[in-house]
């Protein structure tokens, strides 16, 4: 769907935004502090949002792929065992304020939650869940979504995004059916659009752009084995934050939780920065050590992702190197991957 005039609307404030939707019946999650972290978290009214951050410190992907989820519960009855699905999700969900790096999450993951078979799990939050963004008036030096195909006010993935006007309020520029359907619900909140929302000036920073991701590409397709891996994660300490943090990291683990009388089937998050990631039973490791576990993380991201589904696995966020207790920092080593790349390329023209 077309942004046109007709599918702009104005937004006084997130007050009338959280109020509307929880009269109606909305779950809304939304950036709020917490101590120190701004979390995306549930929200009942709009003076809890916090929109001030670069990025809140969780993304949005924990409330379509939680950290622990059900998938199954168990009961044994004389010799026999009962299962059970989990109650499936029934409350219709709005996110607030998500950065456009986090709403371009979505789409992506969604190739992989329908590749081999359809992930229900994933789905049955993603049909009920209308995503608002808020384009971004501030990046930080951990920022590169403009190196991997995005920008500030990418619109990929939202239903519907917020640009803040000068002297308050937002422009709300819809982008879906989603996004329409939920604007003409709430006439509390939204408005049409009038002269001065479509010419009011667009409180939009801008990102440099890091590295070439294809140049990126093109080096990892020739470079499995290369000293950088090893230079560059000596200080990694495993801990996988950045995975757990990540928007676009999706790995988890199958684990039965239970007792004489039954139990629960959960899918658990897991991290491939952690060593027990790849152990085997045997005690055998085929990623025995940090590089080849950081190595994994590139390449899956920036290779293996897109040769099979045409997508970088990356939104350029930057909370993994934001949150890395050793300051371990991706587009630091995109761009010398990036450097590499013209190297090999010199060298060949010679
Ligand atoms: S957050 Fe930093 S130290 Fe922890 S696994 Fe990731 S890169 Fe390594
Ligand atoms: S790899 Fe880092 S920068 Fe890229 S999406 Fe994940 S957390 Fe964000």
């Amino acid at each position: 769907m077309e942004t046109t005039e007709q599918n702009i609307y104005s937004l006084k404030d997130l007050d009338s935004l959280v109020d509307s939707l929880v009269s109606k019946g909305y779950r809304v999650i939304a950036p709020k502090i917490q101590g120190s972290l701004a979390l995306f978290t549930d929200v009942k009214s709009g003076s809890e949002i916090s929109l001030d951050q670069v990025n809140p410190n969780n993304s949005i992907k924990e409330h379509l792929f939680p950290r622990s989820e059900p998938v199954l519960t168990f009961k044994y009855e004389s010799k026999k065992v009962d299962v059970c699905d989990p109650p499936e999700p029934a409350q219709k969900t709005v996110i607030i304020g998500a950065k456009p790096c986090d709403t371009a999450s979505l789409p992506i993951l969604d190739k992989l939650f329908q590749s081999d078979i359809t992930d229900k799990f994933w789905f049955a939050k993603r049909n009920l869940t209308t995503v608002i963004s808020v384009a971004c008036d501030k990046c930080d030096e951990y920022c590169f979504c403009s190196s991997v195909g995005l920008s500030p006010e990418s619109k990929k993935g939202c239903d519907m995004m917020l640009v803040k006007k000068d002297g308050g309020g937002f422009v709300a520029e819809v982008e879906t059916d989603k996004g329409e359907s939920l604007a003409s619900e709430l006439t509390d909140a939204f408005s049409k659009a009038g002269a001065a929302d479509n010419g009011a000036s667009r409180n939009v920073c801008s990102v440099e752009t890091k590295f070439d991701s294809g140049n990126v590409k093109n080096w990892l397709d020739n470079n499995f084995e290369d000293p950088l891996w090893e230079d560059f994660s000596k200080q990694c300490i495993g801990c996988g934050a950045c995975t757990f943090l990540c928007p676009t990291c999706h790995c988890f683990d199958i684990v039965d939780e239970g007792n004489i009388d039954g139990g629960c089937r959960l899918k658990n998050w897991d991290a491939c920065q952690m060593k027990m990631f790849t152990m085997h039973t045997s005690g055998h490791n085929p990623r025995s050590s940090q590089d080849q576990r950081w190595r994994q993380r590139i390449m899956h991201k920036f290779r293996y992702y897109v040769d099979k589904f045409d997508d970088i696995l990356c939104v350029g966020c930057g909370r993994c190197s934001r949150s890395c207790p050793v300051d371990m920092n991706l587009s630091e080593c995109l761009s010398l991957i990036d450097g590499k790349s013209g190297e090999t390329k010199a060298a060949g023209e010679e």
